[in-house]
C-alpha cells in the first residue's frame, strides 16, 4: 500500500471514530436526561462512554505531565471535563472531550488542506532524473546528481536540476516558476532552471547545481522556512499563551472555590469554574493565527510572490514607502543604441574599445555593447577589469603590444578621472570612453519602461504609497523615466552607498525593489528587500526578503493588497475570539451561561476562526 492511501485510510478511521464518539454523546444525553435506567447504571454507562472518548487525550496529558510541560489545552480540557464528571454533569464531561476532539480534527483538516494547496502550487520537482552512464541513461534519484553530470530531459517532463543545455533544443515552459505562460526557446548553452517543463523535444543538460541548490529546491526551502520568521501577531500569541494558561487555571480555581465556601453552593460555582476554564481555552487564537499566515505564504507564492517569513506579510501590510531601482526594475534593462559619436576614430574602433572594456562586466549596458560588437575578442589581451558600481568599468587591455587603460562609464566617472568629454544633455543614458586618459567617444543608449510599471506605480499610489526612484544614471534620463511613470521623488547620479543612505534615512521603514544587479546595499538597508525576476540568481535570492518570481512590478501592489487582507483576517480572528470569550465568561459569571455555551465559546469559536483563516486561500488577483 502506498503512503497516500494509507493516510487516506487513517483519515477515514479518524472520521469514523468521531462519528461514533458523537453517537456516544447523544446516547449519554438521552439516557441521562430521560433517566432511562437507575442512577447507578446511568453513572456506569456514562463513565464507560466518557473513558472511551477521553482516552487519547488523557494519555497525551499524562505524557505532558511526565515531561513537566503540561500547561496546554489538553490539560485545561482534561481538568475541566474530569471536574464536570465529578460534580455529576456527565454528558457535559463527554461533550467537552468530544468537541475538543472534533475541533482538533477540523484543525488538522484545515492544515492539511492548506498544505495540500501549497504543495500543488509548488509541485516543482520530478521524482527521478535520467542520468548518462557509459552505455545509456539510468533512472536515478535527482538528489544523487553531481555537478557536470549529463542528464536527459524527455519531452513534457519537469527539469530536475539547474543546468546548461549541451545538446538539443526545445521550448521551455517556465510558468510554474514565473507564471509566464509563453514558452521560451532554448538552445545549446542556454541555462535552464529546475521547475520548468521541457515542452517539445529531448534535451541534454550538464548539471550546474546540485538538487538541493537548484532553483526549485530553494523555492521550496524558502516556503518551508517561512514559518520561522514570525509576524509580531504570532510572536505575541505564543508568549501570551505561556502566561495566560496558568492565570486562567488560577482564576477558574478561585471561581470554583471562593464563592462555594461563602455560599455553600458548591455545585453551581464549581460548574461555573469549569465552564470558565472551557471557554477560556486559547485554541482558537493559537491555531487560527498561524494558519492564516501559513495560508498567506501559500497564496502569495501561488501568485509568484515568495516571502521569506510571515513577518514580511506584516511589514508589507504596514510600510508605505517604496524605493525602486531604475535600470532593469522599472525599465526593461534592454537597451538600444540610439547614437554613437566618436572623437578622431572610426565608429568600429570605438565599439571595439567598448567591447574590450565591457568584456567582463555583466551590467545591462555591457551586455548590449558586447552584443552590438560582432568582431572577435582576444580574451588574453584583457589584463584586468574592474566594475565600479554605479559608475562604469576600468579595464587594462593590451593594444598593439602596449598595455593601455580604458575607462568606460558615465559623465561622473569621466569627471572623477579628470577626462574632458563632449558632454551630452540627454534623456538617454550616455556612456563615455577614454583610452589612456584621452576621450574617444560616447554611446547614447535608450531603455524602455516596462509596460506594467505604469500600472504598478499608479496602483501603489492608490494604496497610499510614497514612491521613490533611485538610480546611478544621469538626471535627465532619471527624470524622463519618472515622468513616464508618474513617480514624484527621483534621486539620480547615486552611487550604491548613496542609495544606502537615502533608504536608511527613511525612518518609517522602506521597501526596496531591485533587479539583483549591484543592489546589495538597498536590499540590506531596507526593511523589505525585494528582487524581481532573478530566480536563477543565488545572490538575489539570498539577500532579498521577498522575491517576485517573474518580472512583473504589478505583483507588488498585489502583494500589498493580499498582505493587508491576510493581516485583517488574523486580527479578525484574534478580536472575534477574545470578544466572544469575554462575553461568554460574563454570562457564566452571572449564571446565565451553561457548559454548552462554554463549549461553543471554545470549539465553536475555533471552528469559525479556522474557516475564516482559510478565506486567505481564496484571495484572487482582481
Ligand atoms: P541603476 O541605479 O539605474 O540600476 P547602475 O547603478 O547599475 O544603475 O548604473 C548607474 C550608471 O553607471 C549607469 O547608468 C551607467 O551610466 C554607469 N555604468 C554602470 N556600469 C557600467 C558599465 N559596465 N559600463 C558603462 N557604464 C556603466
Ligand atoms: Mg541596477
Amino acid at each position: 500500500m502506498n503512503i497516500k492511501s494509507r493516510l487516506e485510510e487513517n483519515e477515514n478511521l479518524e472520521l469514523i471514530k468521531i462519528i461514533i464518539f458523537g453517537l456516544f454523546l447523544v446516547a449519554s444525553i438521552i439516557i441521562t436526561h430521560f433517566e432511562l435506567f437507575s442512577h447507578n447504571i446511568i453513572v456506569i454507562i456514562n463513565l464507560i462512554l466518557y473513558l472511551i472518548v477521553a482516552f487519547e487525550i488523557f494519555i497525551d496529558t499524562i505524557h505532558h505531565i511526565i515531561k513537566l510541560d503540561f500547561l496546554n489545552e489538553d490539560f485545561l480540557m482534561s481538568i475541566a471535563s474530569i471536574g464536570a464528571f465529578v460534580i455529576g454533569d456527565m454528558s457535559e464531561a463527554i461533550g467537552i472531550m468530544f468537541f475538543f476532539i472534533l475541533g482538533e480534527f477540523i484543525e488538522d483538516k484545515a492544515n492539511d488542506n492548506s498544505k495540500e494547496q501549497i504543495k500543488n502550487i509548488l509541485d516543482l520537482r520530478p521524482d527521478f532524473a535520467w542520468k548518462k552512464t557509459s552505455e545509456s541513461f539510468d533512472k536515478v534519484d535527482p538528489a544523487t546528481l553531481q555537478i557536470n553530470d549529463i542528464i536527459m530531459i524527455k519531452k513534457k517532463k519537469k527539469i530536475p536540476v539547474d543546468g546548461i543545455i549541451v545538446e538539443g533544443n526545445s521550448y521551455i515552459d517556465n510558468s510554474m516558476l514565473t507564471g509566464e505562460s509563453k514558452p521560451v526557446f532554448v538552445d545549446v548553452n542556454a541555462e535552464v532552471l529546475s521547475g520548468s517543463v521541457n515542452i517539445n523535444s529531448v534535451i541534454y543538460l550538464k548539471v550546474t547545481k546540485k538538487y538541493e541548490d537548484s532553483t526549485a529546491s530553494r523555492i521550496l526551502d524558502i516556503i518551508d522556512n517561512s514559518t520561522k520568521q514570525k509576524s509580531s501577531q504570532e510572536t505575541f500569541i505564543s508568549k501570551f499563551a505561556k502566561v495566560y494558561t496558568p492565570v486562567v487555571i488560577a482564576l477558574a480555581l478561585i471561581i470554583a472555590i471562593v464563592p462555594s465556601i461563602i455560599t455553600k453552593d458548591f455545585h453551581t460555582w464549581i460548574y461555573r469554574g469549569i465552564s470558565f476554564l472551557v471557554v477560556s481555552c486559547p485554541c482558537a487564537i493559537l491555531l487560527s493565527v498561524p494558519l492564516t499566515f501559513y495560508s498567506g505564504v501559500g497564496i502569495l507564492s501561488k501568485n509568484k510572490v515568495l516571502v521569506k517569513g510571515s513577518i514580511f506579510i506584516e511589514k508589507l501590510s504596514r510600510i508605505k514607502n517604496v524605493f525602486f531601482d531604475k535600470t532593469g526594475t522599472l525599465t526593461k534593462g534592454e537597451f538600444k543604441i540610439i547614437n554613437i559619436s566618436t572623437n578622431e576614430i572610426a565608429e568600429d574602433e570605438l565599439l571595439k574599445l567598448f567591447a574590450y572594456a565591457e568584456y567582463n562586466s555583466t551590467h545591462p549596458i555591457a551586455l548590449l555593447i558586447k552584443n552590438k560588437y560582432q568582431g572577435k575578442i582576444n580574451e588574453s589581451d584583457i589584463i584586468n577589469c574592474e566594475q565600479v558600481a554605479g559608475l562604469g568599468v576600468v579595464t587594462n587591455v593590451v593594444i598593439d603590444g602596449v598595455n593601455k587603460k580604458i575607462i568606460a562609464g558615465n559623465a561622473k566617472m569621466m569627471g572623477d578621472s579628470k577626462i574632458d568629454i563632449d558632454f551630452a544633455e540627454s534623456t538617454n543614458t550616455v556612456v563615455y570612453l577614454a583610452l589612456n586618459g584621452k576621450y574617444m567617444g560616447k554611446i547614447e543608449i535608450g531603455d524602455i519602461v516596462k509596460e506594467d510599471s505604469i500600472n504598478a506605480v499608479s496602483e501603489l499610489k492608490e494604496l497610499g504609497f510614497n514612491i521613490n526612484m533611485l538610480t546611478g544614471d544621469n538626471k535627465q534620463t532619471a527624470e524622463s523615466v519618472a515622468k513616464q511613470l508618474g513617480i514624484d521623488n527621483v534621486y539620480s547620479q547615486l552611487l550604491p552607498e548613496d542609495k544606502l543612505e537615502i533608504i536608511k534615512g527613511c525612518k518609517e521603514g522602506a521597501i526596496f525593489v531591485g533587479d539583483g544587479i549591484n543592489d546589495a546595499p538597498g536590499l540590506i538597508a531596507s526593511e523589505i528587500g525585494m528582487s524581481m525576476g532573478e530566480l536563477g540568481n543565488d545572490y538575489a535570492i539570498n539577500s532579498s526578503d521577498v522575491i517576485i518570481m517573474n518580472d512583473k512590478l504589478s505583483r507588488i501592489p498585489l502583494a500589498v493588497k493580499f498582505s493587508r487582507k491576510i493581516i485583517n483576517i488574523a486580527i479578525q480572528n484574534i478580536v472575534f475570539s477574545i470578544l466572544v470569550k469575554i462575553l461568554i465568561m460574563l454570562l457564566i459569571g452571572v449564571g446565565i451561561g451553561s457548559m454548552w455555551i462554554a463549549v461553543f465559546g471554545d470549539v465553536g469559536v475555533m471552528i469559525i476562526t479556522i474557516f475564516n483563516s482559510l478565506r486567505v486561500l481564496l484571495l484572487k488577483d482582481k
